[in-house]
């Protein structure tokens, strides 16, 4: 039996990083750049106008009140013709590209328009409200390094140089195995020893919130040679999920079914709760994590482990859930010798959290992890976990972190 910590390294350091492919733009957000992108154009690609008004010479407007002659307008995606020379103007919208001639923007508030003429009534800086051409970007410049995720803020500066494609890490392909003689799909009705295969659902779903893409396979029953065959079909995928029959039962063929694929096995058996029979082994770049069937424990076991290695996968640096500190309410009773994942309620507190346990902890108790629930860490040398003491609390979900009502004021 490993503990946590052991186990996470092991499983990560098992876990490659995927190869590369060029996606549609839209198709990348949230994605991992995997290669740098460098400019070729200039953005923006002309000086051009930060205001509505006039463009104009500096030198003619150094001084208030000045008049000068209006030669024409420039709308926004049009060129001026002409040149604006000394005591002339040119009507300017924000976007247009300064004329030729021109150097500075008189904003429309400053100026008064009589009979084909502008009278500026304020003194402007010459330079004033022009935005330089290549002041965002200029040939050659870097706006996306590898190991970028590219966030909508990236996307846009990606169309702005015309990328309407750009290369990714690949997402990871998840084999979903669920095993059981006691298992029906959802559209059939349950008979007193049968229950339907949810962890099909929970898991693809958790899959797909990592950002990997769920292959869900037909239910296998707990014979040996059904899940082998059923292992080696969802060896094609890049990692493979199996729930059920991982423990020490007679029909547990789970660490034997992967033994005869020649699944180099890494470890079975970490000290935790829930999730103690976890397995997890590799074959060439593909893991095979072998979840406990307890609907808990495979969803518990695929946030601590499982998401981790497929946001490695996929190129992400920063791999796991985020983790906030939070005040025990009550005191909880733990296994000794075990790390405790413990599901509880966070609620903020004086800038801060508390967490409080859900009473029902059973493994089978799913209800206890839905609706955002976050799971507190007891560490393993601690039998109780004394109210009033901080632990950390891993946020299962970022909606745990929303608010209803907005979180500042002005
Ligand atoms: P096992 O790990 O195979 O011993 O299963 C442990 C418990 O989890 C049993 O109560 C199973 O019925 C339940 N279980 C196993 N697989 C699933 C599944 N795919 N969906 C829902 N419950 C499951
Ligand atoms: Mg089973």
């Amino acid at each position: 039996m490993i503990s946590v910590t052991d186990a996470l390294a092991t499983i990560l350091e098992a876990t490659p990083v995927l190869d590369a492919e060029r996606v549609a733009l839209l198709d990348a957000a949230g994605r991992v750049a995997a290669e740098a992108v460098a400019s070729t154009r200039w953005v923006p690609a002309a000086d051009n106008s930060a205001m509505d008004g006039i463009a104009v010479r500096g030198a003619d407007v150094a001084q208030a009140p000045a008049r000068l002659r209006l030669i024409g307008s420039a709308p926004a995606g049009s060129l001026l013709g002409g040149r604006v020379e000394a005591g002339t103007a040119a009507k300017i919208f924000t976007g247009s590209v300064i004329p030729d001639g021109a150097d500075t923007v008189v904003r429309v508030e400053d100026i008064e328009e009589a009979d084909g003429a502008v009278v500026v009534k304020v003194a402007v800086k010459p330079g004033s409200n022009v935005r330089l051409r290549g002041e965002d970007v200029v040939p050659g410049t870097v706006v996306v390094a590898p190991g970028t995720v590219l966030g909508p803020a990236d996307l846009g500066v990606l169309a702005s140089l015309g990328r309407a494609t750009t290369t990714v890490r690949r997402r990871a392909r998840v084999a979903i195995v669920s095993t059981g003689a006691e298992l029906v799909e959802i559209d059939e009705t349950p008979g007193p020893a049968q229950v339907v295969n949810s962890n099909a659902y929970g898991l693809a779903a958790a899959v797909r919130a990592a950002g990997a893409d769920a292959i869900g396979l037909p239910i296998v029953r707990d014979r040996f040679e059904d899940i082998r065959a059923r292992f080696e079909e969802a060896a094609q995928a890049d990692v493979v999920l199996s729930t059920g029959g991982v423990s020490v039962g007679e029909f547990d063929f789970v660490r034997d079914a992967l033994d005869a694929l020649g699944v180099e096995r890494r470890f079975w058996k970490v000290a935790q709760k829930p999730g103690k029979p976890l397995t997890f082994g590799t074959l060439g770049r593909r893991l095979f994590f072998g979840l406990p069937g307890n609907p808990v424990s495979a969803l518990v076991c695929f946030a601590v482990y499982v998401r981790p290695a497929l946001r490695k996968l996929a190129g992400h640096a920063a791999i796991h859930h985020p983790v906030v500190s939070a005040r025990l309410v009550a005191p909880v009773r733990k296994a000794a010798n075990l790390t405790e994942f413990v599901r509880v309620h966070l609620a903020r507190a004086d800038g801060g959290w508390t967490a409080s346990a859900f009473a029902a902890q059973g493994s089978g108790v799913l209800t206890s992890l839905a609706g955002g629930a976050g799971l507190l860490v007891g560490p393993a040398d601690a039998s109780v976990l004394d109210a009033g003491a901080v632990y950390p609390v891993i946020v299962l979900d970022d909606t745990t972190l929303a608010t209803a009502a907005p979180a500042f004021s002005n």
